[in-house]
């Protein structure tokens, strides 16, 4: 699989860098496979998607620290009922850093830094990556994947010109793993994937409250620490947007506990 998307990329490198460039005028051939990469983007299908998902998870992989001790322990410990998502098997990592961030991804990759753990209680925790996988049920992750990859093929016909990107498959995977990390996704997207998040951990057993507790926390930590706030942080806490994420929270918690007793 992996070997495939490399070929493949490594393809359309070739096409734009073997040579029959000349001054500014364009080059067909480039050209021909820059409208070609467009096409694949804008038909690829969802085979494709998870191939460059495991890729691009990979390439995250391999730049970050593994944590393979307590962090690890703890995070099989509260998924250890989870198997799936969408039906495929997830695969469950821990990054060893101070940065306050998750991710989930379609390959079934859930990626939980362990700065997000040391500030995180379970069900806190546990809300987040709830939070996480909505993104990924409701697709947010596929269309954040698919739009880069589209940005992408747009710099290729660019690349007919003569500009070229240096290691262009860590460079794409790095950025496809960008779209995904750094989101800038929807306030509609944002409130459905909370929903998923206040599901989950009600669904594992924890309170009802788990999803408004974590959104609160990262409010309070965002205002508070003084320091450039991480990717996840500034998607979990833009004023006023995270204020009425947490209202909507607390309201659905509280009406849960009405509808249950
Ligand atoms: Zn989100």
């Amino acid at each position: 699989m992996k070997r495939q998307l490399l070929a493949f990329l490594a393809a359309l490198t070739m096409f734009s860098s073997c040579g029959i460039l000349s001054g500014t005028s364009l080059d067909p051939a480039a050209l021909a496979t820059a409208a070609g990469t467009a096409m694949t983007a804008l038909t690829i299908s969802d085979e494709q998607i998870a191939q460059l998902s495991a890729e691009s998870v990979a390439y995250m992989d391999s730049v970050n620290v593994v944590e393979k001790g307590n962090y690890d322990k703890r995070l099989r410990r509260l998924l250890k009922n989870v198997s799936t998502i969408n039906g495929i098997p997830i695969n469950v990592k821990v990054y060893k850093t101070s940065e306050v961030n998750a991710f989930a991804c379609g390959d079934g990759s859930i990626r939980v830094y362990s700065g997000l753990m040391d500030v995180m209680d379970d069900a806190e925790l546990i809300a987040v990556i709830g939070h996480e996988i909505g993104h990924v049920v409701h697709q947010d992750t596929k269309n954040a994947m698919k739009k880069t990859y589209l940005g992408y093929a747009a710099r290729q016909a660019l690349g007919a010109t003569g500009t070229l990107l240096g290691n262009l498959s860590a460079s794409v995977l790095g950025d496809i793993a960008q779209s995904y990390l750094s989101a800038q996704f929807s306030q509609k997207q944002e409130f459905a994937a909370d929903e998923a998040g206040f599901e989950f951990a009600i669904m594992q057993g924890y309170s009802p409250y788990s999803m408004y507790n974590s959104l609160v926390k990262l409010m309070k930590l965002s205002n508070s620490n003084g320091q450039i706030p991480s990717a996840a942080q500034t998607a979990f806490s833009s004023h006023p947007a995270t204020e009425e994420r947490a209202a909507r929270m607390k309201a659905a918690a509280e009406s849960y506990g009405k509808t249950t007793k």
